[in-house]
């Protein structure tokens, strides 16, 4: 294809020689006019495309191509699909950027581009609320003026980021850890990665708590085990010594199993990920089991009472409830001194003939317990005082079996106690977790009272 200026070049030619023959051949200088008027009139005509081509140019879009004949029509074509091509692929590489930057914006990992001068070139949002940043306003800022921490400055410095750095930092509502590493890439830019550890360090804290706390507790009495199984051995015993001794070695290997049991049933909860089986249960048989247990544990040393005023069945595990429960009236009965009372009550609130929720509560005149305790009860080993649960064979681990149990029943603990004069234990089953005892007459509470010495 022959080229534009070709094309222009060779027109001026066929005029200019037009005329010249015109003008030697026949005499007519008006050729010569009329050749230069052809040639002001395709100059005249180029001249008008090359300004709209040019003006064009300026902000070249699509739909203002201008329009041409001749040459200048395929100059025009042309261009504007050039342009087309560049714009199709200038859009797809913006919209592979905007992916890439949208996957950044959503990590859980704060994310900073350094340049060279460590000057922030981009942040996303987990990066600006971990360091506090506005991550429009403070591009192009130094990181070290806006992230102060001594410990961040020096890591920069000092430039060895094999190893990340732990810093803590002052949230808006809480302290919180940040793990930070610095990775050099391209031409001394660094890419900066944050991580928010502080929930990582918690369970890392409570799993050296929980092995520091076992440890001990399987250590006490297997230490007083072995100072029986030494004077067994050195010390001439007649056989009343020894029996005594046998029974006290009884005790300590009962509280070691005691506590491997409730490590086992405590283990299986935290890992059971299922939820429990689902089985209708008669809340007032199991009262009245409790009851039985209560009193085979006080062995008469407390008043217990049930009362039980609904026969709404509970939908959920035998095995785990009764853990759970028991383990509620067990403590009623171990931190009531002698001559204390025990009240075991099963009841429910109704509205509009159905029911809200149902509650089985333990109240006890019992020690009770400080406010500043209840928050902590349900840790693993929180005991308020350490001595008094040992001597009553508790191990620690109780209530933390009961929040496992009513998390996975979706039902609540309430404790509500007062120092030396009692407490109450409730667990509010909700609705979707009560069943009637015959439907036909759901709503219809009946009433029961036992009372036992
Ligand atoms: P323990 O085996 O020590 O009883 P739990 O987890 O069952 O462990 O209970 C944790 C702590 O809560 C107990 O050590 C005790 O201090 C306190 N506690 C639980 N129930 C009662 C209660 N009914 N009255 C007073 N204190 C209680």
């Amino acid at each position: 294809m022959i080229s534009v200026a070709w094309r222009i070049t060779i027109i001026l030619l066929l005029v200019v020689l037009a005329a010249a023959a015109g003008a030697l051949l026949g005499g007519h200088p008006g050729a010569m006019v009329a050749a230069l008027l052809v040639l002001v009139g395709v100059v005249a005509r180029d001249s008008l495309a090359l300004s709209r081509l040019i003006r064009w140019l300026r902000s070249p879009e699509a739909s203002t191509v201008p329009t041409g004949s001749g040459a200048w029509a395929e100059v025009f074509y042309r261009a504007s699909r050039q342009l087309r091509l560049w714009t199709g692929r200038l859009s797809y590489e913006e919209s592979k950027l905007h992916r890439f930057i949208e996957a950044l914006q959503v990590s859980p990992n704060g994310v900073i581009l350094l340049d060279e001068n460590n000057q922030i070139d981009w942040c996303n949002a987990t990066a600006a609320q971990h360091f506090g940043l506005d991550a429009q306003r403070d591009l192009r800022q130094h990181a070290v003026h806006l992230i102060r921490n001594p410990e961040f400055v020096a890591y920069l410095q000092a430039a060895h980021f094999h190893e990340p750095l732990h810093m803590h930092r002052a949230g808006s509502r809480a302290q919180f850890t940040l793990s930070v590493q610095v990775f050099p890439y391209g031409d001394q830019q660094k890419l900066l990665l944050s991580q928010d550890i502080t929930q990582l360090e918690r369970t890392e804290a409570m799993r050296r708590d929980f092995v520091a706390n076992v440890s001990h507790e399987i250590k006490t009495p297997l230490t007083v085990l072995g100072g029986f199984v030494e004077t067994l051995r050195d010390l001439p015993l007649d056989e009343e010594q020894r029996l005594r001794v046998l029974g006290m070695m009884q005790t300590q290997s009962d509280r070691m199993r005691h506590l491997v049991d409730d490590l086992l049933v405590l283990a299986r909860l935290e890992g059971d990920p299922y939820p429990p089986t689902e089985v209708a249960i008669d809340m007032k048989s199991m009262m009245t089991q409790y009851l039985s247990e209560a009193q085979a544990l006080s062995n008469g040393r407390h008043q217990i009472k049930l009362e039980v005023r609904t026969d709404l069945w509970v939908r959920g595990s035998p095995q785990e409830l009764h853990s759970a429960l028991s383990n509620l009236v067990s403590n009623a009965v171990r931190y009531t001194p002698e001559g204390g009372s025990i009240s075991l009550e099963w009841d429910a609130v109704f509205v509009d003939g159905q029911p809200r929720h149902a509650e089985f509560s333990v109240s006890d005149t019992g020690i009770g317990i400080a406010a500043e305790h209840i928050p902590r009860l349900t840790e693993r080993f929180y005991r308020v005082d350490r001595g008094r649960s040992r001597e009553s064979g508790g191990t620690g681990l109780g209530l933390a079996i009961v929040k496992h149990v009513l998390l996975r029943h979706q039902a609540e603990l309430l404790v509500h106690s007062t120092p030396g004069k009692g407490s109450r234990f409730v667990v509010r089953f909700p609705a979707a977790r009560l069943v009637p005892r015959d439907a036909s007459s759901s709503g219809n509470a009946a009433e029961s009272v036992l009372e036992a010495a």
